[in-house]
């Protein structure tokens, strides 16, 4: 017998044998089932012309799907007292109908640095995590595509939590909303970029992750610049082509971090199925589609991808694309034992990259005095 809760309901499965991955997949229906017959609908599931539907069937002027849909998404409400444009009586009709998922802040810390790190909770009560970065000349977001992730990089906090669920575009434009209102309100500064970098990987949640992108850059949401955006991803050969068939206008950075395949394989296991040579194929028509220069991520870890002949392997690997790399300083986890390189290391490392014409940043971490690598604070939750 099998015991599934959701929200204090609980359903028992006479099974005679239920395996951990059968487990997660009735977990899922489960609760999706659920979702659909206790919880009202989210409005910001509907399109504007399925809110207008709505209404008009409900005897209102179709003109006011605009007014609530600019509410939603372009003054980003909370609630339907919000909408004060809107009469009492249709706030009421749209609230006995439907529900705003808005997610809320379950936790907080502030770096020395200036790194805000919050732990957000969704209506479902999974917990992600959104990090606020700034800088002299920029104030990023970085944020979540799905609750856990399935790709188990051994580097990675996240890679040891079990991937829940996807995130909905209104969950991951929630994020960039409240990081938004914190880099407002810590440095009086506009959000300028976002980065899909936390928890998830956002290839593997394609639909919803494009869809958020439309919200945050339409001129009826947030109407932040495209260019603004980079979306990384561990390497999903068959998503990146997708991607250039969508001609997508944002920028996408590849978690790299070993240019052989024996190396990547030990810590990023996606790369048995996506091999380097596969993700060049991907990677080149990505460019060839888009224009969109590439970026590479990639963490100096002591003593295993650090040598001079690993810097050889990226810059070969480099070349085939136009891109730039990005070297990442390592906030180590407890689950993991790999440390940062040293720093002279580092500069050779570097200094081998540029002699050769590789257009390098050196990305040196941030909020080291509180839980801020992807998923630890979440993890702790
Ligand atoms: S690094 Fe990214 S893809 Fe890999 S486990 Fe962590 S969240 Fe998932």
């Amino acid at each position: 017998m099998t015991v599934i809760e959701f929200n204090g309901i609980t359903k028992n499965f006479s099974l005679l044998a239920v395996t951990p991955p059968c487990y997660t997949v009735l977990r899922e229906r489960f609760v999706n089932c659920m979702m659909n017959s206790t919880v009202k609908k989210d409005i910001r599931k509907l399109s504007l012309d399925e809110i207008k539907e709505f209404l008009v069937k409900g005897g209102e002027q179709g003109f006011r799907a605009k007014q609530v849909y600019e509410w939603l998404w372009k003054k980003s409400a909370i609630s339907f007292e919000q909408m004060s444009n809107l009469s009492v009586a249709l706030r009421n009709f749209l609230s006995e109908n439907f529900s705003i998922n808005a997610i809320q802040i379950d936790q907080k810390q502030e770096s020395a640095d200036g790194t805000v790190k919050s732990a957000f909770r969704l209506f479902d009560n999974n917990i992600i995590e959104g990090v606020l970065i700034p800088a002299d000349d920029r104030m990023t977001a970085c944020v979540s595509s799905q609750v856990g992730c399935s790709l188990t990089c051994k580097f990675c906090a996240t890679g040891y939590m079990e991937r829940k669920r996807n995130l909905d575009p209104a969950e991951i434009y929630d994020q960039v909303v409240h990081i938004r209102n914190q880099a407002a309100g810590n440095f009086n500064q506009p959000l300028t970029n976002i980065v899909f970098m936390g928890m998830g990987e956002p290839l593997l949640n394609y639909a919803n992750v494009l869809k958020s992108i439309e919200y945050i850059t339409s001129p009826d949401g947030l109407n932040m610049a495209s260019k603004r955006i980079t979306v990384s991803t561990a390497g999903i050969a068959k998503m990146i082509k997708k991607l250039g068939d969508d001609e997508v206008k944002f920028n996408l950075a590849l978690s790299l971090h070993a240019a052989n395949d024996e190396k990547r394989n030990q810590i990023m296991p996606i790369n048995e199925t996506n091999t380097l040579e596969a993700l060049i194929e991907a990677l080149k028509y990505f460019y060839m589609k888009t224009g969109t220069r590439l970026t590479y991520e990639y963490i100096l870890f002591y003593n295993f991808n650090d040598s001079l002949e690993d810097a050889r392997e990226l810059y070969e690997f480099s070349r085939h694309v136009p891109s730039k790399i990005n070297i990442i300083e390592y906030n180590p986890i407890s689950e993991a034992d790999f440390i940062n390189t040293k720093e002279n290391t580092l500069v050779k490392f570097r200094n081998f990259l540029e002699d050769k014409g590789v257009v390098v940043n050196v990305r040196r971490s941030r909020g080291k005095d509180i839980d801020a690598a992807c998923g630890q604070l979440a993890i702790k939750k």
